[in-house]
């Protein structure tokens, strides 16, 4: 922070301590972010605490030409809301944090953007419905962060990304007018659909300060089962069986390469893992529904069928939610061990669901052959046709050394996801780490769609500049 700046001193003179951190205070969290990859600096690190104050705070800085970059919970992959400058201020959401009004009749909820988006679930719980939104850092990121990012995680398969769950949002623009969206309509075909530009827009467009989200009513059954498969091949085949035989009752199908388990147990030494480590995928099956579907039978006649079939060569279902719990604890326990392991390389790539066998194979085959020693690790939301594709650097390697590799490692990974048809961001967004990827992957006529609409909403260009487009 720039104590000394007359930008500083404006700042706090106008807004006051409530909302400008001060020097005395820690400001290193506001400053990094989860990945630990980059640490940022700022010219001052803001704090609102009600919408008006958010209003107040980007008007100052607007009238300042002072750019700003809005923070969630910090939880983002892409560092888009870590500053690259002393000359930006962080807009900190995290004191605006009111759940505004749950509606069970509705079936919506209205919260401020700061909500930490496992608070947002609870209420929604408390109510008896869910919010199905979820994500290994759903007791940090926020709800504004989700939208800006337009997260998916693990129940994308039946409830769609966070696009898919918004019915209305409330924007505090770059000039610090609100745009009042905040609709709890499920129909509504006025126009243009204005929310759906600040889905994704990892804080390039304005500030989100509210929004209304759909609600689910609160399955009464949820059944469990981790399998083991011999192929990815066998998983995506399995996968597309159950969406026939169960219909929209899947509700989560994660698939875990073997070479991953080790992860997890680096993070949780003690986890149990329910099949034997070395069965080449794994695979996390969810199902969920209301009271009147007999789920269990349902679940055991389909994997009877399956396992009599060779297709499925392992399976235990959860005897009860803390054993459904520790299945999913392997899921999680992998993103940890990776975390914990240091630098390597992370990818969130996507394509078509019947070329998921062939991307995981073409990547494993891309990295043995192009870089001897990295460690493949495939995992990920494939019943959304989206794998996280990493690699381990070996051991002894020097951090700078790993850092270039890792470059071309990412490189060589976009080029067979683009052969491929594929998104190289299928959920992270591009913040300021793909950037580079997102402006030379761009047609023509993309790229002028989305400069006017940038220059439109923020002709200054103080919205997070450096993070997407800017
Ligand atoms: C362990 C782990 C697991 C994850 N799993 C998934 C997953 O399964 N699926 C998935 O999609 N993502 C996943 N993520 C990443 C995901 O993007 C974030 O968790 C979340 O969506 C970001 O929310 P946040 O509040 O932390 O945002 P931040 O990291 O603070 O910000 C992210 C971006 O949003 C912008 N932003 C934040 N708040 C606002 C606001 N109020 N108004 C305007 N712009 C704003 C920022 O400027 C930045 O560009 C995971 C991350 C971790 C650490």
């Amino acid at each position: 922070m720039k104590t000394e700046d007359a930008r500083y001193t404006r700042l706090l003179g106008s807004l006051g301590p409530s909302v400008v951190l001060e020097s005395h205070m820690p400001a290193d969290r506001y400053l990094s972010d989860w990945t630990g990859d980059h640490r940022g600096q700022a010219l001052a690190i803001l704090r609102p605490g009600s919408v008006e104050e958010v209003c107040k705070t980007v008007s100052l800085c607007a009238d300042m030409e002072l750019p700003i970059v809005p923070q969630g919970g910090n939880t983002g992959l892409v560092s888009g809301a870590v500053t690259t400058s002393s000359e930006f201020a962080v807009v900190s959401l995290e004191r605006l944090n009111r759940i505004r009004r749950v509606s069970r009749d509705d079936f919506s909820i209205t919260v401020d953007s700061g909500c930490v988006l496992q608070a947002v679930k609870d209420a929604a719980e408390d109510s008896g419905c869910i919010y199905p939104m979820a994500l290994g850092a759903q007791g940090t990121c926020q709800i504004g962060g989700t939208i800006a990012t337009n997260a998916g995680g693990v129940n994308v398969l039946r409830y769609g990304m966070t696009r898919d769950l918004v019915l209305g949002l409330e924007v505090v623009l770059p000039n610090g007018v609100i745009w009042d969206g905040l609709s709890n309509l499920r129909k509504d075909n006025r126009g243009y659909d204005l929310k759906q530009l600040f889905l994704g827009s990892e804080g390039t467009l304005g500030v989100v300060t509210g929004a209304c989200l759909k609600l689910f009513p609160k399955p009464d059954r949820v059944e469990t089962a981790y399998l083991g498969l011999q192929s990815f091949e066998d998983a995506m085949e399995l996968f597309s069986r159950a969406r026939y035989a169960c219909s929209d009752l899947l509700t989560g199908f994660e698939v875990i390469g073997s070479e991953c388990i080790g992860m997890a147990r680096y993070a949780y030494p003690d986890l149990p893992v329910p099949i034997s480590e070395n069965t080449p995928v794994h695979v996390l099956f969810e199902v969920s529904s209301g009271a009147l579907t007999n789920l269990r039978e349902m679940l055991e006649s389909f994997l009877a069928e399956e396992m009599a079939s060779g297709s499925v060569v392992e399976a235990v279902l959860a005897e009860n939610k803390a054993q459904a719990l520790s299945f999913w604890k392997v899921r999680e326990g992998l993103v940890e061990g990776h975390a914990r392991k240091g630098f390597h390389v992370r990818s969130d790539v996507s394509v078509a669901l019947s070329d998921v066998p062939r991307l995981i194979g073409a990547l494993r085959g891309m990295l043995t052959r192009r870089f001897p020693g990295w460690m493949p690790q495939a995992y990920g939301h494939a019943g959304d046709g989206n794998v996280h594709f990493n690699a381990l650097p070996p051991d002894g390697l020097d951090e700078d050394r790993c850092r270039a590799i890792g470059q071309q490692i990412e490189h060589a990974i976009f080029e067979v996801v683009e052969d491929l048809g594929g998104s190289f961001s299928a959920e992270h967004g591009i913040g300021r780490t793909k950037q580079d990827r997102f402006r030379t992957s761009m047609s023509g006529p993309h790229r002028h769609l989305i400069e006017a609409l940038k220059h439109t909403l923020d002709p200054a260009g103080l919205m997070n500049p450096g993070c997407m487009v800017g």
